[in-house]
């Protein structure tokens, strides 16, 4: 998708932190971070939500997990625990409409969230 910001940022057209990839997923730095360590892992393909995600993209998902559970080992949060969330919709506060999944981690996290 050419007006997808996630898309430019995986096809390495705009500048960002890109932290490691897989071949189906990459992880970048948040720009505006909510936690000392906020990353995001989305797909490479353009895939806007939960609900366009086909029922057989396991391997999609295997790389978007085992990129995040990678990455929460090597920023340090992997033993003080850390989170990993999907917001879907607006009443959820999803911005951007290319699947990604937030990695925040490295202080208390409350429960429930806000
Ligand atoms: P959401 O509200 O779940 O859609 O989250 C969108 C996230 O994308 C927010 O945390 C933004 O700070 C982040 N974001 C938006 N544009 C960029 C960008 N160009 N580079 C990195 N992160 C971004
Ligand atoms: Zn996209």
């Amino acid at each position: 998708m050419e007006d997808c910001i996630f898309c430019r940022i995986a096809n390495r057209e705009v500048g960002s932190e890109i932290v490691d990839e897989r071949p189906n997923a990459i992880a970048f730095k948040d720009i505006n971070p909510k936690a000392p360590v906020h990353i995001l892992v989305i797909p490479k393909e353009h895939i806007a939500s939960l609900d366009d995600l086909g029922r057989d993209e396991c391997e999609v998902l295997r790389d978007i997990f085992s990129l995040a559970s990678d990455i929460a080992v090597s920023e340090g949060i992997a033993q003080s625990g850390y989170r990993v969330v999907l917001n879907i919709g607006e009443e959820a506060g999803q911005e951007v409409d290319h699947l990604h999944f937030h990695l925040l981690g490295g202080r208390f996290m409350e429960w429930p969230p806000g």
